[in-house]
């Protein structure tokens, strides 16, 4: 049993205007599991021994943030200069993929990986790892030492890459296959059927993805989508024979409710009508959209058309681990587009929104009763920009928009897996 008194805030509702905020809370955690939440005040009615709890009065406990969209062994190229898109992929992205060829570096880069993502903040993800099947085993096996909730896949690609990382139609699929039965559903992991895009796979391949996410539907599928303009004109010339890039998923089943697609910038109008109809999440990628250059995707007018979203890091395009980050490139993405992301639906969006878009808000996203208690305490106090100014917040949203804005990992005090610490900031 653990018993947390704290500043507490989560979305015990699907709707980002409507959080539940503790001033002053208690969580309490018993096997992993969140057993009851409410204000100190009716815990101590009830004749609970306040001095049974850990106090932290002044710090902020949130559930853990989950990153839908990124890919692990891309830490080696974040900050690599001077590239867009085919070019970032050409140059610095699959060399660096390449070394995961070698399972005891594959291994190693997990760990490493991993650790760096706990001190982040974030409890689960998405991950694409690389087109080396042991290198979703490295992961997998680290995340479950860790026991985090975490869905990961082996990258599918088969052609318009260096061969030390393709794979082929046959091998691929039988992979993928194996590794499903080896690991979905396994303690709180999870696979993704994960073609890196159309442009990597010949469309034998994409109808091997096609038919094993048919025969596996629990599955998720994983995969990127419209990110930029000279790409989206390559898929053109590579896939000729389809009228637009989601023909191209769409052609071969590969546009199942929930699947997920990194980018989703420069969608015609019929590509979002057809992505809001089949249930598609189109994942907004902001740093990494940035950071490329690859465009300014119009949230608002996707989720007007009725399409659902999450919001990612897509590290190694993207430039941080940290969610705060992101949500800071989200906030001034939105405003070029001429749409105010609040905080509440910025913290909402990476905590039960990101669990809803990916179909595990049974099991994460947010602190209702028999949820699993992963979750992360920001300290404004270990910032002294963050710390002075927090003060003159006026309320819960500008504080929430001062963590945004101006914060990053170095917030992060604690993270915690089902109820125990994975990770704590040393003392300052
Ligand atoms: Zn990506």
């Amino acid at each position: 049993m653990r018993l947390i008194r704290s500043r507490i805030l989560h979305w015990p509702i699907d709707q980002w205007h409507q959080p539940e905020y503790f001033e002053d809370g208690i969580l309490l955690i018993e096997a992993g599991r969140v057993l009851d939440l409410g204000p100190a005040e009716r815990f101590i009615a009830e004749g609970l021994d306040v001095t049974r709890c850990e106090h932290y009065p002044t710090r902020l406990v949130l559930p853990g943030f989950i990153d839908p969209h990124l890919h692990f062994p891309q830490v080696d190229v974040m900050a690599s200069f001077g590239a867009q898109l085919l070019d970032w992929l050409n140059d610095y992205t699959f060399p660096a993929e390449a070394r995961y060829s070698d399972p005891v570096f594959a291994a190693a880069a997990a760990e490493s990986f991993l650790d760096l993502q706990l001190r982040h903040g974030t409890t689960s993800a998405f991950a694409f790892c690389t087109s080396h099947r042991h290198s979703v085993e490295a992961l997998f096996c680290a995340a479950e030492r860790r026991q985090l909730r975490m869905v990961a896949g082996k990258v599918l690609m088969d052609q318009n890459a260096p061969d030390a990382i393709l794979d082929t139609a046959e091998s691929g699929a039988q992979d993928s296959e194996d590794l499903i039965r080896t690991w979905h559903g396994r303690g709180r992991l999870g696979y993704a059927l994960t073609p890196r895009f159309s442009g990597t796979s010949s469309s034998a391949q994409l109808q091997k993805t096609g038919l094993l996410a048919q025969q596996y539907p629990s599955v998720w599928l994983q995969t990127h989508l419209s990110e930029n303009l000279a790409e989206i004109a390559w898929i053109k010339s590579v896939h000729p024979q389809y009228q637009d890039y989601l023909q191209t998923y769409e052609a071969h089943g590969l546009v199942p409710k929930g699947a997920l697609f990194g980018h989703c910038i420069h969608l015609t109008e019929s590509e979002t009508e057809r992505l809001a109809d089949a249930g598609g999440v189109a994942v907004f990628c902001p740093s990494s959209n940035l950071f490329l250059g690859s465009g300014l995707m119009p949230f608002e007018a996707l989720q007007a058309a009725g399409v659902d979203l999450a919001i990612a890091s897509d590290i190694g395009g993207g430039t941080s681990l940290s969610m705060l980050k992101t949500l800071a490139d989200a906030y001034k993405v939105c405003q070029l587009r001429q749409y105010v992301l609040h905080p509440f639906e910025a913290f909402y969006r990476i905590t039960r929104g990101n669990a809803r878009a990916t179909a595990l808000e049974g099991f994460i996203g947010d602190f209702r009763v028999g949820q699993e208690a992963d979750f992360v305490m920001i300290d404004p106090e270990r910032v002294p920009l963050v710390a002075r100014r927090v003060q003159s917040a006026k309320d819960l949203q500008g504080e929430l928009f001062i963590y945004m804005t101006l914060g990053d990992e170095q917030l992060i005090v604690e993270t915690s897996i089902l109820g125990e610490p994975a990770y704590r900031a040393s003392a300052s």
